[in-house]
C-alpha cells in the first residue's frame, strides 16, 4: 500500500523545530531537560494534539501521542527523540519524531483505521547528557535504571538528575515502581538518519537495520605519584600520565586487531592531575568507549583491553581503578518486523539495503518491550551530530512512505 504522504507540511514543521534552540553556527543545541529540549517537547505535543492523538506522559517522562484502533491491546509504536547534542544537527532524532506524526496526519487524511491501535513515543534524553546517561527515557520505560542511579547523579553545576526529572514533572519514585509490562507494544519500529557513510556512498535511499551494535563505556582512573620532575629520577617515578597514554594505545592496538569483527574503540576524554609543567602527574582518568559485537565469548575485545591494563600498571606501579559506566550489549531488530519492512520496501519499489546500526538508538532498549526494527535514511558526508547534518526531504518522503506501510501492516497482521 502506498500513502501519500505530505512532505510539505513535514517541512512545515521541520522548520519551525528547526528554530527551537538555534545556534549561531546554524546547529541546534537542545540539550536533555534544557528550556530548548522544553520547547520543543511542548511543540511537540501541540502537534500529536492537532494530529487527533491522544496525549499523555508516561511515568519515565517519554510523551505519547495514540491513534485508537479498531481493536484494543497493544499498539504498534513509532517516533524518537526531540533533543540533541551541543550544536547538532536538525535532522537526528526529529525526522523519526515529525515523521512519525505526519504519518498518523497522513493515515487520518486518507481515512485509514487499522485494528491494533498506532503511537507516537517521543523519548526523553537520548543523547548523552550532563549525567552520563543516553536513551534516558526508553531505558526507564524498559526497567533497566535503579534506585543509586536516579538518585546518584548530578551535573557539574551540581543539579541532581533527580531535580531535572521533578522539573519535567516526572517523579524518580514513579520510575522505580513502573512496571514495564504495562508498556508492552505489538512491535516498535523508528526511522532515524544513518550518521555514517554507508548508504550515501552506495546511493541507496532506505537502510533496514539488522542489529544495533553494543556500546561499552569505562571510567579509568590511574594513581601513581605526584613528584618533582626535576628532583625525581626516571627510574623512580609513578606516572598516571604516562600509564593512561600506554592504556590509550593499548585500546587502539586492540581495537585494530578485532577490525575485522567490526570493533571500535575511542578514547575521548583524558583528565590529569595535577596538570603542572614541573610536576609528574600524580593522577589521571580516561574514558574508553568500545562498539561493537563484543559478546563472542572468551577473548573479547573488552577482557583483553583490562587484561591489557592491569600488565601496565603493574609494570608501571600504578594503581589502576575500573568503573563501568554502560554494557549495552549488541540487540538484533526483530526478523518479523524486518519481513514487514522489506516486504513494504519491494511494493514501494525503492531501493535498500541490509545494514547494522553502528550508533545506539532507544530502540535498543524498546527491543525489552516490543518486537523493532528501524529505517535509516542517508546522511550527506556521513555527517552527524553537526551543523551541517544533511538528509535531502525525497529520502524522508521514502522513509515516511516505508514507515506508514509498515505500521499499517504491521497494526493489520
Ligand atoms: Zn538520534
Amino acid at each position: 500500500m502506498r500513502f501519500a504522504v505530505n512532505l510539505a507540511r513535514f517541512q512545515k514543521d521541520f522548520d519551525e523545530m528547526s528554530r527551537i534552540g538555534r545556534t549561531p553556527e546554524g546547529g541546534a543545541s537542545r540539550l536533555s531537560f534544557s528550556p530548548a529540549d522544553r520547547a520543543a517537547r511542548d511543540f511537540v505535543s501541540t502537534k500529536m494534539r492537532a494530529a487527533g492523538l491522544e496525549v499523555f506522559q508516561d511515568p519515565a517522562g517519554n510523551l505519547h501521542g495514540r491513534r485508537a484502533g479498531t481493536e484494543p491491546g497493544p499498539t504498534v509504536a513509532t517516533g524518537s527523540h526531540s533533543d540533541s547534542v551541543e550544536n547538532g544537527g536538525h535532522f537526528d532524532g526529529v525526522v523519526g519524531l515529525l515523521g512519525a506524526i505526519e504519518v498518523m496526519r497522513t493515515l487520518n487524511d486518507a481515512g485509514v483505521k487499522t485494528r491494533r491501535g498506532l503511537e507516537v513515543v517521543c523519548f526523553l534524553a537520548e543523547e548523552p547528557n550532563c549525567f552520563g546517561l543516553s536513551c534516558f527515557g526508553s531505558r526507564a520505560l524498559s526497567g533497566k535504571l535503579n534506585r543509586s542511579l536516579l538518585y546518584g547523579r548530578s551535573d557539574r553545576s551540581g543539579r541532581t538528575l533527580s531535580a531535572a526529572l521533578e522539573s519535567l514533572g516526572v517523579a524518580p519514585a514513579a520510575i522505580l515502581d513502573l512496571n514495564p509490562q504495562a508498556f508492552r507494544y505489538h512491535a516498535f519500529v523508528e526511522v532515524h538518519v544513518e550518521q555514517g557513510k554507508t548508504l550515501f556512498t552506495e546511493k541507496i535511499p532506505l537502510g533496514l537495520v539488522t542489529e544495533i551494535v553494543g556500546a561499552y563505556r569505562y571510567k579509568v582512573k590511574f594513581k601513581g605519584q605526584a613528584d618533582h620532575s626535576g628532583g625525581t629520577p626516571m627510574d623512580q617515578r609513578r606516572d598516571a600520565l604516562a600509564a593512561a597514554a600506554e592504556a590509550i594505545l593499548a585500546v587502539e592496538r586492540i581495537c585494530r586487531k578485532y577490525h575485522p569483527q567490526d570493533i571500535v574503540g575511542t578514547v575521548g576524554v583524558i583528565q590529569v592531575s595535577p596538570c603542572m609543567i614541573n610536576v609528574i602527574p600524580g593522577e589521571c582518568e580516561i574514558i574508553i568507549e568500545v562498539r561493537g559485537r563484543v559478546h563472542f565469548p572468551k577473548s573479547t575485545p573488552v577482557a583483553e583491553i583490562k587484561k591489557a591494563l592491569q600488565g601496565l600498571c603493574r609494570q608501571r606501579r600504578v594503581e589502576l581503578q575500573i568503573e563501568t559506566l554502560m554494557e549495552d550489549e549488541s540487540q538484533p531488530v526483530s526478523p518479523k518486523v524486518l519481513q514487514a519492512l522489506e516486504q513494504s520496501a519491494i511494493e514501494l519499489g525503492v531501493p535498500f539495503m541490509r545494514m547494522p546500526s553502528r550508533t545506539g538508538h532507544d530502540a535498543m532498549h524498546m527491543a525489552q518491550l516490543a518486537d523493532v526494527g528501524m529505517i535509516f535514511l542517508p546522511s550527506r558526508d556521513g555527517i552527524g551530530h553537526h551543523p551541517s547534518e544533511w538528509t535531502d526531504m525525497e529520502d524522508i518522503e521514502k522513509g515516511l512512505q516505508l514507515l506508514a506501510a509498515t505500521l499499517v501492516k504491521l497494526a493489520n497482521a
